[in-house]
């Protein structure tokens, strides 16, 4: 399975995030697609810019908690979001994708990189307007 797909798919939802929200939402997805990336061709094998179907399902369930993030606009990066809306298996997964492709985002995608070190500024948001759902 080609990860392309269900990533498009879940960006095409558009969800909460509307108009110009969209386009922090969008750097998120593309961020997180880009670290799971690198991972998996370092880890599986896979060339270009398919995923094998553990990485894929990875990036498929990455993408539906962002859709589905409260904060939308708001949020700060996952790693220090007050709400851990990841499942504990997937959470342990995308910790282990992280840990390997976060220093090496820096020379892979030096853009998102940066907005994405800056994102982790933004202060936590206290309350969510709705709670995340853990599914
Ligand atoms: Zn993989």
């Amino acid at each position: 399975m080609r990860a392309k797909t269900s990533y498009n798919t879940a960006m095409n939802k558009g969800g909460a995030g509307a108009g110009k929200n969209q386009h922090r939402m969008r750097r998120e997805r593309e961020t997180i697609a880009a670290m799971i990336n690198i991972y998996c061709r370092a880890h599986h094998g896979v060339i270009g810019n398919g995923l094998c179907s553990h990485c894929a399902a990875i990036l498929e369930y990455a993408a539906l908690r962002l859709d589905r993030c409260p904060f939308q606009e708001n949020k700060t990066t996952c790693a220090r979001c007050a709400v851990h809306c990841y499942k504990t298996g997937m959470r342990e997964k995308i910790r282990i994708v992280m840990r390997y492709a976060g220093p090496r985002m820096v020379h892979q995608h030096p853009l998102l990189a940066l907005f994405h070190f800056l994102d982790g500024f933004r202060k936590k948001p206290r309350q969510p307007r709705t709670p995340a759902a853990r599914i």
